[in-house]
């Protein structure tokens, strides 16, 4: 296993009903640790951006929308094997398919509303990093 960085953001549903600190717990619990953190107010065109990779999908409208409604907290998350490791603290993309004790099982409200993105791959999650973050905001 490897040290590696991933990226987080914690979704509006989530910032909403201030469950920030409740999510930041579960991903420090899980051996995560939040080496860079800000609270943003994503333009829905940085949403549409961000989320491309989607964009001939039925919900990338609703999507983009939710994600740029409220505020989300952008993070990189750094630890062993990070990536994998936050896919599993966060649970599966539909909360009433999300392992008990995941943060999408106890948070998220629906498949859209569902409390946190987690990148998928190392490859993509140096994208993501790179798209909200500069290298000396990542400060270990
Ligand atoms: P993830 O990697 O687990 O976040 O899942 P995906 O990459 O498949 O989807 C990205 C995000 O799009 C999800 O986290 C949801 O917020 C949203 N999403 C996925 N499927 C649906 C859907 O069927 N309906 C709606 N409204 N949103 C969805």
């Amino acid at each position: 296993m490897a040290i590696e960085r991933t990226f987080s953001i914690i979704k509006p549903d989530a910032t909403h009903r201030n469950l920030t600190g409740a999510v930041n717990a579960k991903l420090e619990a899980a051996g995560l640790r939040i080496v860079a953190q800000k609270r943003i107010h994503m333009t829905r065109a940085q949403a549409e951006g961000f989320y491309a990779v989607h964009k001939e999908r039925p919900f990338f409208g609703e999507l983009t929308e939710f994600m740029s409604s409220a505020p989300v907290v952008v993070q990189v998350l750094e630890g062993e094997d990070a990536v994998a490791k936050n896919r599993e603290v966060m649970g599966a993309t539909n909360p009433e398919e999300a392992v008990p004790g995941t943060i999408r099982k106890e948070y998220a409200l629906n498949i859209g509303e569902n409390s946190v993105h987690g990148s998928d791959s190392l490859e993509n999650a140096a994208t993501e990093i790179a798209y909200f973050f500069k290298d000396e905001e990542i400060v270990g």
